[in-house]
């Protein structure tokens, strides 16, 4: 899933108001930041099987320290916590850490059955979305539909600028997914590795760069 991860970030924002967008958008992928780091040390690995889905060409044969259910629990726990020994704010570490968490049930419902339980274990999980690329898109998109909506309503544009930023960041996305079932499957693992590690580089400051001018609606607005 893509899309549908940052519709989490951005829905979060409604019970998460202090908590910025750009950390809403860190922690919703999370698990697919830790994950391309360990493909290029080599820790994990994913073969790019053309056709292998309706959606994509990627077969994860092993990514059980950022994909298991296990260590996404241990992720959670981490960035929440992290996040109120930062800021002192409960309810943000709480939904940070839900957040992250929400990343596994999204990829569980997305992937073909290939998300462990936990490192080492051998059973594998997915209720295959993916198979479908009318039934991905429409389930992505009107995740996405959402999280875009609620995030407008619970904030506010102060100038042009909030406006452009905003609605540049929901396109650019809808550019970068729309596409991608009829694109040529990536050369290599290491270019899926760094193209996923340059598109965290992107959006997570894009989402703190959002918050100066576009900040929470007035209770009641
Ligand atoms: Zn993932």
């Amino acid at each position: 899933m893509f899309i549908g991860h940052f519709a989490v970030a951005f829905a979060a924002k409604k019970v998460a108001p202090k908590v910025s967008l750009g950390t809403l958008i860190f922690a919703a992928v999370f698990l697919d930041a830790v994950w391309p780091v360990l493909v290029l040390l080599g820790v994990e690995r994913f073969r790019i099987v053309p056709g292998f889905t309706a959606v994509n060409a990627f077969d994860f044969v092993h990514y059980p320290w950022s994909h298991s259910l296990l260590m996404t629990v241990v992720w959670s726990f981490l960035l929440g916590f992290a996040y109120f020994r930062a800021r002192g704010d409960r309810v943000g570490g709480l939904w940070v850490g839900i957040a992250v968490a929400s990343h596994w049930l999204l990829d569980f419902v997305s992937h073909r059955p290939d998300m462990p339980l936990y490192p080492g274990g051998n059973a594998r999980f997915g209720l295959s979305l993916w198979n479908s690329l009318p039934a991905t898109f429409a389930v992505e998109g009107l995740m996405f539909a959402a999280g875009v909506a609620i995030y407008a309503r619970h904030t506010r544009a102060k100038g042009r600028n909030g406006t452009i930023a905003w609605w540049a960041l929901v396109g650019l996305l809808l550019a970068l997914y729309i596409p991608g079932p009829w694109s040529p499957p990536p050369p290599n693992q290491q270019v899926v590795a760094w193209m996923g590690l340059a598109l965290l580089a992107i959006f997570v400051p894009w989402g703190y760069w959002i918050a100066r001018p576009r900040q929470v609606a007035p209770a009641g607005a």
